[in-house]
């Protein structure tokens, strides 16, 4: 058994409360491998940005819970190295069993998804209810982030056909009966790259799809009900259409892609968000420059050549968000 404690890492609980008052969000970006790790601790440590390094099920199963654990030990000691301690969360996203939960704790994990959003609400209640008794329970204290109302979208194990937006008169009573640290809501962001049908969109006049706003008027209600409670957005992606371009110019196909803009995100950052979670951007950052130098050195063979300047990419990204659309450059 492992404390986060241990390996330098942080739960949320402080950074929230400093998100909340300073009007920005924390990034939270997934990761996998080790050039994405690379490329987030770089970006992080140079616009000077807390991070929640996020491992959803899907990673876990792909990289090995351990090796995460000690990567993220890494990056706590990598970011120490480049020269500036920025604080760093391992968190766990979409968990969706007790028992899940709690292993990532055991493992080192400072703060732990609990996704019954797709239960009904007493359900919901009960399991969420259970994890944050045991995570609140220890010494070190794991942050947990629970979540009404469902995304539409897929994502790694999660997927769901049709969203509905959280309903602003439970989030008061659920907070009150599972005492959880943070809520994740649904106000029309998506999980994927193709976050609406074209048929929910209106078109430019490059023939560029839309997609319809978030859903403002919702947040602003919650805000008034829990006042300066830290809120999530998952599936945050903006979903850059020059990264489709470059995709589909070498030889990809990625239909109807489409994402939130990133003004609307800055807009939620200002607010009681305080997380905003990006995943698929990252995934079109690196697909890009693979398939392009993939193309333009067909004798490339070398991962190292082929890996680099998708990582350095990626790391370019990252900068971007947090300094102009999370905010939160500056305040590590
Ligand atoms: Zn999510």
């Amino acid at each position: 058994m492992t404390s986060y404690t241990e390996l330098g890492l942080v739960n949320t609980v402080e950074l929230f409360k400093k998100a909340v008052s300073g009007g920005y969000a924390l990034p939270a970006y997934n990761f996998n491998n080790l050039e994405q790790l690379q490329a987030i601790i770089q970006a992080c440590v140079e616009t000077k940005s807390p991070v929640i390094l996020q491992v959803s099920s899907g990673a876990r199963k792909y990289a090995n819970q351990n090796l995460l654990k000690n990567m993220a030990k890494g990056a706590v000691e990598f970011a120490h190295e480049l020269g500036h301690d920025i604080p760093i969360v391992l968190h766990l996203d979409h968990g969706d069993t007790y028992e899940l939960c709690v292993d990532c704790i055991e493992t080192g994990f400072s703060s732990v998804m609990i996704d019954g959003s797709h239960f009904p609400y007493d359900e919901n209640v009960a399991l969420t209810k259970k994890v944050v008794e045991y995570a609140h329970s220890r010494k070190d204290y794991v942050s947990v982030e629970g979540e009404l109302g469902v995304l539409a979208g897929v994502e790694d194990d999660v997927s769901a056909e049709k969203s509905h937006y959280t309903q602003p008169s439970e989030v008061e009573d659920f907070l009150k009966k599972t005492g959880v640290d943070s809520l994740a809501i649904s106000i029309g962001t998506s999980h994927g790259r193709a976050k609406f049908k074209p048929e929910q969109c209106t078109r430019d006049a490059n023939g560029i799809l839309i997609p319809p706003p978030l859903r403002f008027d919702i947040l602003e209600e919650i805000e008034k009900k829990i006042p300066g409670f830290p809120i999530v957005l998952h599936g945050s992606s903006s979903v850059p259409i020059e990264y489709v371009k470059i995709i589909e110019k070498y030889g990809g196909k990625l239909s109807d892609s489409v994402g939130i803009p990133e003004e609307q995100l800055r807009r939620a950052a200002k607010s009681a968000v305080c997380k905003i979670n990006i995943d698929s951007d990252g995934r079109l950052a690196m697909t890009a420059m693979i398939r392009k130098v993939l193309f333009e050195k067909p004798d490339e063979f070398d991962p190292r050549k082929i890996l680099g300047p998708a990582r350095d990419e990626l790391k370019k990204l990252y900068s971007h968000k947090n300094v102009n659309v999370l905010g939160s450059a500056n305040r590590a």
